[in-house]
């Protein structure tokens, strides 16, 4: 987000590049301020119980009434892991275990950065929160892939359905004049 005035001191800033630095930033005309803008990352779980994958149906936008797996903006002062699990907690009233990262997707054009973790729940009781209309279990068969709500949730359902369940899956996502591309990269040998 460009900050077109300071945040210290309220005074216009200006499109420049700080010295020693090698991007260009918000800088406040006034006090100096450089406004740092950084990708942001969403971190969320892919839990399974008994061979079926929880999902979520987003009850706000933006892909309301779309599925997608619990996730959500990591907040100051969390770990991934601990993002990953309160997002599963609020989004569908689920206690899971974290088992391993299983997806990092990137995507560089709207600056965020998705870590999903493979999660294990003991039942299968759930609660869903107010972000979520529905959550359920699907089998692997019955995911409703024309009804997923982002590209790097599709992602990861995609690989750990059709691809190597015991791999970390790393992709990014571009638009590139208008064509999406997607660079992908495996890490096998994981238990
Ligand atoms: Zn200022």
């Amino acid at each position: 987000m460009p900050a077109a005035y300071c945040r210290v001191c309220g005074k216009p800033t200006a499109r420049e590049v700080p010295a020693g630095d090698t991007f260009v930033r918000d800088v406040c005309t006034k006090c100096g301020e450089i406004h740092y803008d950084n990708p942001r990352i969403l971190t969320g779980t892919l839990p399974v119980h008994e061979g079926r994958i929880l999902l979520c149906e987003r009850a706000i936008e933006p892909r309301a009434g779309y599925w997608t797996l619990p996730c959500g903006f990591l907040e100051e002062g969390e770990s991934a892991e601990e993002g990953a699990a309160r997002e599963t907690m609020e989004e569908a009233g689920a206690i899971v275990t974290i088992e391993r990262l299983f997806s990092a997707f990137s995507l560089p054009h709207v600056n965020q950065i998705y870590l999903l973790y493979l999660s294990s729940l003991e039942t299968d009781a759930l609660d869903p929160g107010p972000e979520s209309s529905d959550a359920r279990f699907f089998r692997p068969d019955e995911i409703p892939w024309a009804r997923i709500a982002f590209r790097a949730i599709e992602f990861a359902l995609d690989h750990y359905v059709n691809g190597d369940r015991t791999a970390v899956h790393e992709g990014v996502y571009r638009r590139r004049k208008g064509d999406p591309w997607i660079l992908y990269k495996e890490t096998k040998g994981l238990a």
